[in-house]
């Protein structure tokens, strides 16, 4: 006998699926990067150049610089604002650790704030408390793909001097009041992991900003410096974003609108399916177009929903288990302002539902019957 699957038992559901978004789109991509490998250029080429220009254009700014990770994107930007080391950023400590580490790669010093309980981002209201006066940045992070409350947190920002620096990781194409999220701040970072909503087959990165002077020290900190090629006029490094990437995002970028709508059909789908599950679902503000990076709901028994779904074949994750300021390498070394309530809370309940656009509405359907089959069953607490 072998072990394969049998007919009785459904195909294991990844949680996200970045192969079946290159199939979808094979043919455009092969060609692209069969361009670029017959072309001979494969740093800082032409495909680089023609994808800065479109990604700015689709986020209505006039610059984007494509670097080598959203990490190194977050560092660069804050480098470019010339904040360093003895400068403070305010940002969460519910977040990817990569905002903390493009922080600390800067020389800064991460000060965290506690989230919204509603859209898990930001809470404007804890920013007064976390000032001091070596404060120099604010950095909201859309996550999931809800946009922050980028007019209380660019408001706050603003009167004192502060620079607004967005984590746009997980949210591009999101928008808030009508304008695309990057282009409220000063300078923002965007992350092209394979799994996110613009994502590439490898690393990648960009920062958009619509100050000429930010522009021109972003193109220079990412070559070693240089204004001139073999002259360094600042001291640089080396993150640049390739040419095959930048091939590839460009067929994706064509694709992006049509795939946030398909991933806010499905979040739709699961939020009516999994109405009455007894599951705290998301939410999102009425003046924002949420993306839906992750499907977020919550549930205090999180573990045992998470593994009841996983003998089910369903695949889950979970953003974040350890908040920033639990973590052992950060937690002596961050500073945090004020309570840390919701961030734990959301910690010991978040799970990311399956959430991709090649993803079918079968296959949601099948996750919430999982979800509210596992629900009946448990003791009411
Ligand atoms: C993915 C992510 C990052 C880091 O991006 P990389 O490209 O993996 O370096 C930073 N912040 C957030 C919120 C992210 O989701």
């Amino acid at each position: 006998m072998c072990g394969g699957p049998t007919l009785s038992q459904p195909s294991f559901l990844p949680p996200s699926d970045p192969r079946a978004n290159y199939l979808a789109h094979q043919r455009e991509i092969d060609e692209a990067v069969a361009g670029v490998l017959r072309g001979g250029a494969y740093i800082l080429g032409r495909e680089v150049a023609s994808f800065e220009a479109e990604f700015a254009r689709y986020l209505g700014v006039p610059h984007a610089i494509g670097v080598g990770s959203g990490t190194d994107a977050i560092h660069l930007a804050l480098r470019a604002c010339g904040i360093g080391p003895g400068d403070e950023v305010i940002t969460v400590s519910h977040t990817a650790v990569g905002t903390i580490v493009g922080i600390e790669s800067a020389g800064a010093t991460a000060v965290l704030v506690d989230i919204d309980r509603d859209t898990r981002t930001m809470d404007p209201g804890t920013l007064g408390a976390a000032l001091s006066p070596r404060t120099r940045a604010v950095l909201p992070v859309h996550l999931y793909g809800h946009p922050a409350a980028l007019e209380e947190i660019g408001a706050f920002a603003r009167e004192r001097g502060l620079f607004l620096v967005e984590d746009c990781a997980q949210a591009a194409g999101a928008l808030c009041r009508d304008r695309r999220i990057g282009s409220w701040g000063d300078i923002a970072a965007f992350s092209f992991y394979p799994t996110k909503n613009l994502g590439a087959l490898g690393d990648g990165g960009a920062v958009i900003t619509s100050r000429p002077d930010l522009a021109e020290r972003l193109r220079m900190l990412r070559e070693y410096g240089w204004r001139q090629r073999y002259v360094s006029e600042i001291p640089g490094v080396n993150s640049r974003l390739d040419e095959l990437q930048a091939a590839i995002l460009r067929v994706k970028l064509r694709h992006l609108d049509a795939e946030n709508a398909r991933r806010r059909s499905l979040a739709g789908f699961y939020l009516e399916e999994l109405a009455e599950s007894g599951l705290t679902l998301p939410w999102s503000r009425p003046e924002v177009v949420h993306v839906y990076h992750q499907f977020v709901p919550g549930h205090p028994r999180r573990d045992a929903l998470r593994a009841a779904l996983r003998s089910r074949g369903v695949g889950t994750l979970v953003h974040y288990p350890v908040p920033v300021h639990r973590q052992p390498a950060y937690r002596d070394r961050v500073r945090v302002a004020g309570g840390m309530e919701r961030t734990e809370a959301a910690a010991s309940a978040v799970l990311s539902l399956p959430l991709f656009p090649e993803l079918r509405r079968e296959d949601v359907e099948r996750v919430c019957v999982s979800i509210r089959d596992w629900a009946r069953r448990e003791p009411a607490s």
